[in-house]
């Protein structure tokens, strides 16, 4: 289904809604340390998010188990929070999350080193997926295509010879968790479907140290590198304005 312009009264929940999911995920940030597991992050985020008022929206989604994604390391994206899986000094975490508010979902991802990194180009690959994504974000405006946002992403990603996933794009969100159109991680500009002010999108560029392959887990939703090597998640739930765009999963 194609994502909608929105109404004040519905761009007005996403607000609430977004400034809810960026408190768990700044939250997360913040506690995470070595020692812990996943699943005492996803119970971190249970409890904050429900003091807030908000639903998660991943728990049963297409039958996943929990109500947020971490994915370590070579995970990119779509891992199951565990008892079994004690995050590391240096590790990558990628923490993405849905939520639900008054009727509206906003989705957000942030990827977090814990601790130290381990080595420098780790922390250059979350840093740049992170540009990438608000270039990609920089690129919005009334009337923009699919394309000119991929674009956008991609030369940021190119620059650091990333391996730029394509298996997984971004995509419109509001009513339901994924709209259409798809939003490519990369692209030409002036292509793709048109995109006009009042809707919403996620932008979320997966970005690796090696291959843009990826492949699904025995356990049917961990996304894993095909060569093992590491990965860096981020996403924004953004309102498409005049000339812009408001990001609307920001403190
Ligand atoms: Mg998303």
């Amino acid at each position: 289904m194609m994502t909608q312009v929105k109404t004040e009264a519905e761009i007005a929940a996403m607000r609430d809604s977004g400034r809810m999911l960026a408190t768990v995920l700044q939250y997360l940030k913040k506690e995470m340390t070595a020692g812990m597991s996943t699943k005492d992050l996803a119970i971190l985020a249970a409890r904050e998010l429900e003091s807030l008022g908000g639903k998660p929206v991943f728990l049963g989604y297409q039958g996943f188990p929990d109500i947020i994604c971490i994915s370590v390391n070579q995970e990119v994206v779509h891992g199951i929070p565990s008892t079994a899986k004690i995050l590391q000094s240096g590790d990558i975490v990628g923490l993405d999350f849905g939520v639900l508010y008054d009727g509206m979902i906003t989705d957000g991802a942030i990827s977090v080193i814990v601790d130290q990194p381990k080595e420098q180009r780790h922390k250059e690959l979350v840093q740049m997926t992170e540009s990438s994504m608000y270039e990609g974000i920089a690129a919005v405006h009334d009337q923009v295509r699919t394309g000119d946002i991929g674009a956008a992403v991609q030369a940021v990603l190119n620059k650091g010879k990333y391996g730029i996933v394509r298996d997984l794009v971004g995509h419109g969100v509001g009513h339901h968790m994924h709209e259409d159109p798809n939003i490519p991680n990369y692209g030409r500009p002036h292509t793709g479907p048109w995109l006009s002010k009042g809707m919403t999108i996620a932008i979320e560029p997966m970005a690796t140290l090696g291959t843009e392959k990826v492949y699904v887990a025995p356990d049917q939703w961990t996304i894993l590198t095909a060569d093992g090597s590491w990965a860096a998640h981020f996403e924004h739930t953004v309102l498409i304005t005049e000339d812009g765009a408001e990001i609307l999963t920001q403190l």
